[in-house]
């Protein structure tokens, strides 16, 4: 067993960044972050356009990021949050800055601040189409100066502990104690006995498949805390990019940025017609939902796999300028764009519920704590606006942080109990859980996808219950691996996302159930 005094799970922005201020204030505290890859792999590090916060404070303002904000949540927001978040920004981007983050500037050295859907203005902070990776880099050269921090790379957090894992008890109320890890190098199981713990693991867009979020996210934290009972909202409301690359694989897609489309390029079909002219006079920059539900419809309606983006008409050397990963990425997989259209679909991108937290980022079970995308905070209601999600990893991470500072916490007495696999055996058959993972993502594409109907809801309920059955009876008489306990956290996340969907009897932000409008352009009844 390992005691710490903070368990961190997660090394993207929210983790890292609320590791570094622990360990800057408390010395002689011990940090542990575990993380389930390379310490860099992360929603954060992929994360193109940039951090939203108010810099201008004369051509912009508060009111009007807050004012944006509260229109792209449709009526879900938590005000109090959106306005404690915008107000705090531009003080944790500073921060970064001092920490060594290399933000883009303009010929009078001042920030470049750029403009992206939904919002009004320009303050969107940026380096170059790269902004996550810059602020990755950053956060991990810092982690790198502090010795009371110990990055466990290739440690998988497996469950929280709670009471539940005392079996004489019956709790009146829950708490946290610190995680059981998979060393995925040694492939044992570790007990870290912490303080308090907090889950900053990201998304789950690989729960579908089709996802510009890389193969971490699997919602592991989400479905931790809900298996530790934890409050979990919010999460029908998932976040889709109507532009990921797709290559004809199942997993992680290359997230062509929508500017691309603000730069001028066109919306193809297989056959050439320019269809979003179809749905809406805007054409190709109709809102983000709108452009992801006709894609959807298009490539649900015909034979084709993908839609196209054509960019052939374009300023090549203007557009290598603004998207230098783009158009490297495309040579890479030998889409020449000044030649070929750019095969696309729509892509889980971000998750808007998650966990729910109060303004210090406190879970409903004691001493758990949890911050960034894995979070539901309140920011951002029933859909996101852009660049607003590293905001809230950086400021929700600074709330803990202030948490901590003023509320030590103690050190419990309780015995912990070991990890217990007696009588499980080595799972010989891996391809089961592939085969297991593929149908979970086409179930989740097809039916709790970019658009839903109850019906198709209920059916995938029903056939989930199927896929859970089977993978609780290969967790409980197998030892734990990593892939295994994806497939079980994918399940659970899949069934909230179903069962909140089930719940939600309107179409709100970036939730559209037919059954509430036959219309693809209207948001509700
Ligand atoms: C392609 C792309 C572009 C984006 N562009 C923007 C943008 O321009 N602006 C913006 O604001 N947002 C953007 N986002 C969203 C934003 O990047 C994320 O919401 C944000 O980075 C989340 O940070 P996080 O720290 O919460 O999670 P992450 O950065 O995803 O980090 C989660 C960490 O938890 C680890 N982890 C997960 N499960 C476990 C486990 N069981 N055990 C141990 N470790 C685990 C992961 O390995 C990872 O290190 C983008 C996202 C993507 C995918």
């Amino acid at each position: 067993m390992i005691e710490t005094d903070f368990l961190i799970i997660g090394s993207g922005a929210a983790g890292l960044t609320l590791a570094i201020k622990l360990a800057d204030a408390f010395p002689k505290k011990k940090i542990i972050v575990v993380t389930k890859s390379h310490q860099a792999e992360s929603n954060t590090k992929y994360a193109q356009g940039g951090v939203a916060a108010v810099f201008d404070l004369e051509g912009d303002s508060f009111e009007k990021h807050i004012e944006d904000t509260l229109i792209a949540g449709d009526g879900l927001c938590d005000r109090k949050v959106v306005e404690m978040v915008i107000k705090e920004g531009p003080n944790r981007l500073r921060e970064l800055m001092e920490w060594g983050a290399r933000f883009d500037t303009n010929a009078k050295g001042e920030l470049d601040l750029g403009k992206e859907g939904g919002h009004t203005e320009y303050r969107v902070i940026h380096h170059k189409d790269t902004t996550g990776h810059e602020i990755e880099r950053t956060l991990l050269a810092r982690v790198e100066q502090l010795r009371n921090i110990n990055l466990l790379s290739h440690h998988f957090a497996i469950d929280l502990i709670t009471e539940h894992h005392f079996s004489d008890l019956e709790p009146k109320k829950l708490s946290c104690y610190g995680a059981y890890v998979l060393d995925q190098i040694s492939a044992t199981i570790i007990t870290i006995k912490a303080d308090t713990t907090t889950i900053a693991s990201g998304g789950l867009g690989m729960v579908y498949g089709h996802t510009t979020n890389p193969a971490v996210a699997t919602g592991d934290g989400i479905a931790m805390a809900y298996r530790a009972k934890a409050r979990i909202e919010n999460m029908e409301f998932i976040q889709f990019h109507p532009t990921a690359l797709y290559d004809g694989k199942k997993g992680a897609s290359f997230l062509i940025s929508e500017a691309v489309r603000g730069f001028g390029a066109f919306l193809r079909n297989k056959k050439g017609e320019r269809f979003m002219f179809g749905y809406d006079k805007r054409g190709e920059l109709a809102s983000r939902d709108i452009v992801s539900r006709t894609i959807d419809s298009e490539i649900k309606s015909g034979e084709d796999e993908s839609m196209f983006l054509d960019c052939t008409h374009l300023d090549i050397e203007e557009f290598k300028r603004h998207f230098p990963s783009i158009y490297q990425t495309c040579l890479e997989r030998d889409i020449d764009i000044a030649k070929d259209w750019i095969p696309v679909v729509p892509a889980a991108h971000y998750l808007c519920g998650g966990v729910v937290v109060d303004m210090d980022g406190r879970t409903s079970i004691d001493n758990l704590f949890a911050c960034g995308e894995c979070s539901h905070t309140g920011l951002h209601g029933a859909n996101r606006l852009a660049s607003n999600s590293l905001l809230e990893a950086l400021v929700f991470a600074d709330r803990i942080f202030n948490f901590h500072s003023k509320n030590p916490p103690s050190r419990t007495t309780k015995r912990i109990p070991e990890w217990d696999d007696r009588g499980t055996v080595l799972l010989k058959n891996s391809k089961i859980l592939q085969q297991k993972t593929i149908e979970l993502q086409m179930l989740m594409r097809k039916y709790a996808g970019v658009v839903r109907n109850t019906e198709d809801l209920k059916g995938a309920s029903s056939h989930l219950g199927k896929l859970y059955q089977e993978t609780e009876v290969l967790y409980q008489n197998h030892k734990l691996n990593t892939e295994l306990s994806e497939l079980r956290n994918m399940v659970n996340v899949s069934y909230l996302i179903i069962e909140q969907s089930l719940k939600r009897q309107e179409n709100r932000g970036g939730y559209y159930n037919k059954n509430y409008s036959k219309n693809i352009l209207n948001q509700t009844l």
